[in-house]
């Protein structure tokens, strides 16, 4: 059947990024003609800066695009939160531009401590980091940047509440930004140099991800929440599962999800690797989308969805969802159903045990027994459907005289959720039952947690989050603290036990008179009844047009700002003389490659945070945690050995295991090495995001073509590259090994290597950096 091809300026007036977005569809569909497309490719090549271009090159006449094209996009917006801020506006600041090519925002979320409570960590937060955020703010004056200030909340709730729209496009210089997806959006987490690329207005470069449907039946059950259905996938595909995919929600099950629900499925697509994760529009999104004011933009969507791409067949509309009979390229079934409540952890987000298995894991394993702390909330779960079932719960247990006997904490994601949930006595009951309510930011999920139970440093505890990763040390800075993640009403069951062994579905707990208290189901909102407070007027955005007169906010004596110093370029040779720095085994994320916590204080000086390099890597060949030997045999942390070659010119690389630069789009992963003068990783596999901000950085991203060969290269061995200078002159075309001299014995072996550089990305790495290239006008 053909629809009645309706032109666009016979229909309701659109917005201009619809009106775009339209246009572009309008093209892909011209390219592509009638094949079926999932939501995930109408809107990332809704998106392209030259669709035939795009859609066309390294393709079979646009057959098979996924995994093959290398797609150059022009998102909508950039949003960047306060730690990733500082470097990507720095890159910014080197290119001399009186503004942003594109829309962005700046959130103040992830450097306020939580310790006591939300006004006094906040003045506390504030007072520390005053100069990071005079900055921040300063240049999103001179730039026309929107700024949230500190308190206003963490980046992904902000997002989601007032720059989420279906069909949009956007970059997010943090691993989370895919939380957008709940709300129908192409979301990415990038890192700042890919931040700088939008926001100078370069096409953004991506290879065309492969698309993993997840189909959903039925509904969840009472205990089971959406947390659940990521918590239960991520102990399907584990860590590395999603490399390479976007993954797209669909099926029947979809309808039945709160807005926010989808939220937090997206939300924790970073834990299994994926590009982004995105859900259909539905009429949750649209009810969303009018409690939090956004009565305009719901109606454009429906309109828009409607709208034919070009006069084609009917499965050209829009629709936000994806074509009858679009194809993925790896397939799942989940029936919500027959999910239930899952606790994942410790150390690692994929290691899913069933809520009714937990107790006998935790008896087995001999992990603790008794927990130490409920944390709720986040970006990842404090939506008012979550805190609301939370609330039931408290309510209850409240009733039956029972406390909470870990300590509970409550972080809400915005100003706007949480004075709502004041507004609607929430909170109220949450500090009546002893709970602390910390400031919107992100605090404990990333290091900024001031614990004063008297667990010390290097004492094994348990603690349970309702956040979204929990990689060792991530949370309070103690290696020993085991993270284990669940929903919210689980997490704070659980805190009122105090027990890791407690099940509230089937366990009860003793009340003060003796009687036995088993907690109903928790039961809540989806939102609240009338729309979304604003909260308080200090935490409000201050939306700008630039002003050029604005001086940017750097003190020349800063020990946490200092203005970049370009990289040099690649030689004009294949590498020779370089060292292995250290050869490192096990897990190696981007905490470990750049560790967060106190650390965040000095993401604006590359200098003085290259410090934290890899300092909690393991030594492959010793087994110690940051220990790396000079040729002399000399013992010093990693570091340390790395800021010593450099001042000694000696160039140096690291070799590594799996899934290298795992977790988050910190750039400074990518940008300490190079600084301290990295100019090859070479490991088994990457994660996706590192390896492009390695890339970027100028650094070059290798894989062991065998991977037994991680076993023949050692600390210290001397290593020449061989066609690696041919192969980005090339523009990524050509083949790479390792000549490879051992300290030991001095024999030669050759190691072959793989690669994945790209025609821009070669010339990022020849250029010495992409910024580089960018303040070239290249
Ligand atoms: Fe902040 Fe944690 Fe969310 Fe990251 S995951 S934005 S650190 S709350």
């Amino acid at each position: 059947r053909v629809a009645s091809a309706r032109p666009y300026s016979n229909g309701p007036l659109l917005p201009p990024t619809y009106e775009r977005l339209y246009n572009k569809y309008a093209e892909v569909r011209r390219v592509l003609g009638a094949q079926r497309l999932t939501l995930a490719e109408k809107i990332l090549y809704s998106h392209l800066d030259n669709v035939e271009e795009s859609l066309l090159s390294n393709t079979n006449n646009g057959r098979d695009i996924r995994a093959n094209a290398s797609l150059k996009l022009r998102p909508d917006r950039v949003n960047m939160q306060d730690a990733s801020a500082q470097m990507a506006l720095l890159q910014f600041m080197s290119c001399n531009l009186p503004q942003t090519a594109i829309p962005a925002s700046i959130h103040c979320d992830h450097l306020i401590v939580g310790e006591r409570g939300a006004d006094d960590d906040l003045s506390a937060g504030i007072k520390t980091n005053q100069e990071v955020f005079d900055f921040l703010e300063s240049a999103s004056k001179k730039y026309g940047i929107d700024f949230w200030p500190p308190g206003a909340g963490i980046i992904h709730q902000t997002v989601l509440e007032n720059y989420a729209l279906p069909g949009l496009m956007m970059l997010g210089t943090d691993s989370h930004s895919p939380n957008a997806g709940g709300l129908c959006t192409i979301t990415i987490g990038v890192g700042g140099a890919d931040a700088v690329e939008a926001l100078v207005g370069a096409p953004w470069e991506l290879k065309a991800p492969k698309i993993m449907g997840v189909r959903l039946t039925g509904k969840l059950s009472d205990w089971v929440s959406p947390k659940d259905l990521i918590l239960h996938l991520a102990g399907l595909l584990t860590v590395r599962g999603g490399t390479g995919y976007i993954v797209e929600y669909f099926g029947p099950g979809v309808e039945t999800l709160s807005l926010t629900g989808m939220a937090t499925a997206c939300n924790m697509g970073a834990e299994i690797g994926a590009t982004t994760s995105i859900f259909p529009y539905t009429e949750a999104s649209s009810r969303y989308l009018k409690a939090t004011r956004r009565e305009q933009a719901s109606r454009t969507a429906e309109v828009f969805q409607n709208f034919p791409g070009a006069g084609a067949a009917e499965d050209a509309f829009f629709k936000f969802k994806a074509d009858e009979g679009a194809q993925y390229d790896e397939l799942i079934e989940i029936d919500l159903s027959k999910l239930e409540p899952h606790i994942n952890g410790p150390f690692t987000p994929d290691l899913a045990t069933p809520l009714s298995q937990f107790k006998k894991t935790v008896q087995e394993q001999q992990w603790p027994e008794k927990l130490s702390a409920g944390l709720i909330g986040s970006c990842t779960n404090s939506s008012y459907e979550d805190m609301t079932r939370v609330e039931s719960i408290v309510r209850e247990a409240e009733k039956a005289g029972l406390k909470p006997k870990a300590d509970f904490y409550i972080t809400p994601g915005s100003e706007q959720i949480r004075a709502t949930l004041e507004r609607d006595g929430t909170l109220e009951t949450f500090t009546d039952a002893g709970g602390i309510v910390l400031s919107n930011a992100c605090g404990p999920c990333i290091g900024q947690w001031k614990r004063h139970d008297g667990v010390e440093k290097g004492t094994s505890n348990a603690i349970l989050t309702s956040y979204n990763r929990n990689f060792r040390g991530r949370n309070d800075g103690n290696p020993e603290t085991m993270n284990f993640l669940a929903s919210p009403e689980i997490v704070t069951a659980m805190a009122y036990a105090g027990s890791t062994t407690f099940n509230p579905m089937t366990d009860s707990l003793t009340t003060p008179s003796g009687a036995e208290f088993r907690f109903p189901a928790p039961h809540g909102l989806e939102g609240p009844q009338t729309p979304f407070e604003q909260g308080k007027e200090a935490f409000a955005v201050a939306s700008q047009p630039p002003n050029p007169s604005i001086q940017v906010a750097i003190s020349p004596s800063s020990e946490r700002l200092a203005l970049l110093e370009p990289f040099d370029p690649f030689p004009t040779s294949d590498l020779s003389g370089l060292r292995v720095l250290v050869k490192v085994s096990g897990k190696c994320t981007t905490d470990t490659i750049s560790a967060a916590g106190p650390w965040l204080k000095y993401k604006g000086h590359l200098a003085n945070i290259s410090a934290n390099t890899l300092n909690t890597a393991v030594n492959a060949e010793t087994g110690e945690v940051n220990a790396a030997y000079d040729l002399d045999g000399s013992r010093s942390t990693i570091p340390e050995l790395g800021l010593k070659w450099k001042h000694r010119g000696q160039a140096w690389l690291v070799v590594a295991e799996h899934n290298y630069g795992e977790g988050s789009a910190r750039e400074h992963a990518a940008l300490q090495p190079r600084y301290l003068g990295a100019r090859v990783i070479v490991c088994k596999s990457f994660a996706r995001i590192h390896e492009t901000n390695l890339k970027k950085q100028g650094v070059v991203p290798l894989t062991f073509a065998d991977q037994a060969d991680y076993d023949r290269v050692g600390a210290g061995d001397e290593v020449a590259t061989v066609g690696l200078y041919d192969m980005l002159r090339n523009g990524g075309v050509g083949e790479v090994s390792l000549r490879v001299t051992k300290r030991a014995t001095g024999e030669e072996i050759v190691v072959p290597v793989k690669h994945a550089v790209s025609e821009d990305q070669a010339r990022f790495i020849l250029a010495g950096s992409a910024l580089n290239l960018l303040a070239k006008g290249g």
